[in-house]
């Protein structure tokens, strides 16, 4: 059954009926269609989480050795020692750590299903060659194929919110296509838009398109969100994704501002951080990625501007010793704003818990004590850092009543988890995706039990699966 034109069909209907009541037809029509495999997502309901270690993540409010947490249409109504909740369900916590869902600031979800290709051992099959000509081949199909697998991957690791850095945009339909991806699954996040893989540098991004995006997708219903992903500036290491002129840049990041969306780059190379200065491009709308060449005069640019930096430490740690070290010692005592992301699944899983501790251990080896860092600061950089980092920390990123509900529950009696004694040494010493319980998005309950409730797994694994086949034959990929 061809479920996108029952879907189009419903929708030019209800588009028609409500011309008058100014609802748009054209954002009606892009969000509500869900897609091959995409059933309706579970409704908000009313819960209160009972009995749980609850980390909430709000300095205020601290945390609760044995506490609840009440939700109600998608909202924390209440956090406390035992809450009264008249008529609403309850979840038994007992065992389980409650807190805010990760919050992940770059991701490349399209890339995902590029993973049967990609090998670390073999650098003509090295994460970017594949990426770069398969990236060409991709229809908007492939890309809501792959960002649904990435998604479904996100959520079993306990992620609540992505930022889809999506720097294969085709077209219009791949961006409607990830975007559709994105809203199929429940999770919140914010698409990036960015450039198709072997765009010339000469050629400037396509505004109207991006504005069109906007048009069609934004504002919604708080979830999603959008931005620009740039082109590389600078000298490169990864020559494959190209690199563009300062005129390009200004070109590209003023049809950015004039649309009101933030930016995000890669710095993968020698820093350009004071070359965007002198050129007065640097503001907190400004998000950087890989911080690891950045001299001292230039953290203190970036606190200055408020720009923030994302650390992918599972990727960063495994580049050459020439591509520099990751920096959070020195971010943090710059006081720059930092945040943690997966970057991609291409080549690797997405494990939170595995990101935290690389980063302490890298940070033991490198720095020590010289810059303290604990356990609670790094579930922080996770959770709470990225909501600052994305421009939603009032929505989201911790357990505070009128912030939506994203949290997630994990099992603390689990073999490689129990006994338990400090939560946040269990979550950065022990704690890996499968200890995931519960992850709730904005109310509703997307995992329950370790489990998916309403997304067909099986049915996203056979789409992947068809598109990764699919994309080696068509790039003729050996
Ligand atoms: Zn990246």
């Amino acid at each position: 059954m061809d479920t996108r034109s029952i879907d189009r069909r419903r929708v030019l209907k209800l588009a028609g009926a409500f011309a008058a009541s100014g609802l748009v037809p054209e954002r009606l029509f892009a969000q509500a269609q869900p897609g091959q495999g995409a059933k309706p997502l579970p409704a908000r309901s009313e819960f209160v989480i009972r009995d749980a270690t609850v980390l909430t993540m709000d300095a205020k409010l601290g945390d609760f050795e044995r506490g609840d947490v009440h939700v109600r249409d998608g909202s924390i109504v209440a956090v406390g020692g035992t809450l009264t909740s008249a008529g609403a369900a309850a979840i038994d916590g007992r065992g389980m750590i409650c807190m805010p869902g990760f919050i992940d600031t770059h991701w490349h979800l399209w890339t995902t299903v590029c993973r049967p290709i990609i090998r670390i051992d073999d650098p003509k099959r090295g994460y970017f060659p594949v990426t770069n000509a398969l990236g060409r081949h991709f229809t908007p199909e492939d890309s809501y194929r792959s960002v649904r697998l990435g998604l479904a991957e996100a959520l079993s690791a306990g992620a609540t919110t992505v930022h889809n850095w999506a720097h294969n945009v085709r077209t219009s339909e791949h961006a409607d296509a990830e975007l559709r991806a994105m809203r199929s699954t429940g999770v919140r996040g914010r698409f990036g838009y960015g450039q198709a893989q072997g765009m010339p540098d000469g050629e400037p991004m396509n505004y109207d398109d991006v504005a069109k995006v906007q048009r069609a997708w934004m504002p919604n219903d708080g979830l999603l969100t959008l931005g620009v992903c740039s082109r590389n500036f600078g000298p490169s290491q990864t020559a494959l994704r190209g690199t563009i002129s300062l005129d390009m840049v200004r070109k590209d990041w003023g049809g950015a501002r004039a649309l009101g969306l933030p930016i995000t780059l890669h710095t993968s190379g020698p820093s350009p951080i004071k070359a965007l200065d002198e050129a007065k491009l640097l503001g907190p709308d400004v998000q950087l990625v890989h911080p690891l060449l950045t001299g001292a005069e230039e953290r203190q640019i970036l606190r200055e501007r408020g720009v923030s930096y994302s650390i992918a430490p599972i990727g960063e740690s495994r580049r050459p010793a020439a591509a520099g070290v990751i920096q959070l010692g020195e971010l943090l005592e710059a006081g720059v704003k930092v945040s943690l992301s997966i970057d991609t699944t291409g080549t690797y899983g997405c494990d939170y818990f595995e990101a935290m501790r690389i980063l302490y251990n890298l940070h033991q080896h490198r720095i020590g004590p010289r810059v303290p860092l604990t356990s609670k600061r790094l579930v922080q950089l996770a959770t709470l850092d990225g909501a600052v980092d994305l421009g939603i920390a009032g929505r989201t990123g911790s357990l505070t009543p009128g912030k939506r509900a994203d949290l997630i529950l994990i099992r603390t009696g689990d073999v490689n988890m129990a006994p338990i004694g400090d939560p946040y040494e269990a979550l950065v010493s022990f704690a890996q995706p499968r200890n995931v319980d519960t992850v709730v998005v904005d109310g509703r309950i997307l995992r329950r039990g370790g489990e998916f409730t309403a997304l067909d797994y099986p049915e996203v694994l056979r789409n992947a699966n068809e598109s990764a086949a699919s994309l080696r034959a068509r790039a003729n990929w050996t």
